[in-house]
């Protein structure tokens, strides 16, 4: 089993490393799980599974027949991290990762902070 780390500085913007340090293998902050691709906000709608959090992602669609914007939302299964919690409501900034389960291949990397 992997022993606690140190904090990893991964300089996300809008996200403070968390306070408590925890074990979890597959955490960006303190195990070995590596963040790459794209960073997306989200809110999240259900903490329901072990280590599981659905966020939903909001995101604007250009039509080109119809010229119009339209919002578009998708849900997005993340890997939530033992030292991170969260609840349905909070607006959270995921990474992508490499796929942790068939579904798994984002992981909440904080709450989005709001200044
Ligand atoms: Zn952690």
């Amino acid at each position: 089993m992997p022993k606690p780390k140190t904090v990893k500085n991964l300089k996300i913007p809008g996200v403070e490393p968390p306070t408590t340090i925890c074990n979890d293998p597959n955490c960006p902050w303190h195990g070995s799980l590596r963040v790459r691709g794209v960073l997306l906000e989200g809110k999240v709608e259900k903490v329901r599974a072990k280590r599981l959090a659905i966020i939903r992602h909001t995101y604007i669609y250009f039509d080109h027949k119809y010229k119009r914007y339209e919002r578009r939302s998708k849900k997005i299964a993340a890997h939530l991290p033992d030292c991170i919690s969260v609840k349905p409501g909070d607006t959270v900034v995921i990474g992508e990762t490499r796929p942790i389960s068939k579904t798994v291949k984002f992981v909440v990397l904080g709450a989005k902070k709001t200044t």
